[in-house]
């Protein structure tokens, strides 16, 4: 049994666990608020922390998946959640065993490639909606990370429409309509009642309050024109859809899927199926393990840097 340990930093909680790579089986979670506004020291205090409660004699080094930008070397790129660089990492847990970074939704993506939905698929895009929207296009198994490792933020970008015969300026960024947190605030300006999270509001939608449903049709539809230039882009065999939101049934999925299915462009890639992920709330954790393991098997460890700096 080759044993690794992983770790997911998320905007809201850290968890740790000892992943088995070859099930995919994790054991001995343990799990702390992230608090990101504490400061990246702070949060890397409690991430040293969680590892040495866990830490088992046979595991053979450290798997961390962040909500940032990564290449394919495994340095951070971005500090929208923790300004970290991947050296400080290492030198925090560098007496734990060699550590690897890797993008939260390319592990997620990963581990679903390996033991969850997109297992017998040869091609397949994740998507993970929660407070935010990540993406990864995943082929033959190996989420892609693209030539800089930036191939995650499909909805991040801002886009501009000018109406060409009055000229009146529409601009958007998708994710802050798509995601949780666009959800949420959707909600808070139709009602002024700012600040209700995303499963308050999917309860209230539930109840018949018709600003939330508007809200989250909204959501869902955005993503699902998203969904649909990736497919045209790519025409994948499925979409995988993660998250909190991605995974919630109901009037977010329907809008998601009718309007997926009407924007996507070429009738032969309609019907793509739209997938639940099946390895559940730890798939960060687990790909990030995965992603450590990948690399040592490939004898890439000190090639991708991540123990020069030791
Ligand atoms: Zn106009």
């Amino acid at each position: 049994v080759v044993e690794v340990i992983g770790v997911d930093v998320g905007g809201t909680k850290i968890a740790v666990g000892i992943v088995d790579v070859d099930t995919g089986a994790v054991r001995s979670v343990e799990r702390s608020p992230t608090a990101p506004w504490r400061g990246g020291q702070a949060v890397l205090r409690n991430v040293t922390a969680l590892v040495g409660e866990v830490s088992a004699d046979r595991s053979v080094g450290i798997g961390v998946s962040l909500p940032e930008l990564v290449d394919q070397r495994g340095n951070v790129l971005s500090d929208v959640t923790v300004d970290w660089t991947s050296a400080d990492l290492q030198r925090a847990l560098g007496s734990s065993g060699p550590v690897i970074l890797a993008s939260d939704v390319r592990a997620a993506a990963l581990a679903e490639a390996r033991f969850g939905a997109g297992d017998d698929l040869a091609s397949f895009v994740y998507l993970s909606v929660g407070t935010g929207v990540s993406s990864t296009f995943v082929l033959d198994g190996k989420p892609w990370p693209g030539v800089n490792g930036c191939a995650v933020v499909a909805a991040s970008g801002g886009r501009s429409l000018t109406c060409p015969d009055c000229g009146l300026k529409f601009d958007e960024v998708p994710e802050n309509i798509a995601s949780g947190a666009g959800v949420s605030s959707a909600y808070g300006r139709r009602t002024g009642r700012n600040g209700v999270d995303t499963r308050e509001v999917l309860q209230r939608a539930g109840l018949g309050d018709t600003d939330a449903q508007a809200a989250i049709a909204a959501g869902g539809h955005e993503l699902g024109a998203i969904a649909a230039r990736i497919v045209d882009l790519l025409d994948p065999q499925a979409l995988v859809v993660g998250g909190g939101l991605g995974l919630a049934q109901g009037l977010y999925r329907e809008a998601f899927e009718s309007s997926l299915r009407s924007h996507i462009w070429a009738d032969c890639a309609r019907n793509v199926p739209v997938l639940d992920s099946r390895v559940g709330e730890l798939a960060p954790l687990i790909g990030a393990a995965l992603y450590f393991d990948d690399a040592r098997r490939d004898g890439d460890l000190t090639a991708r840097g991540q123990l020069e700096d030791l």
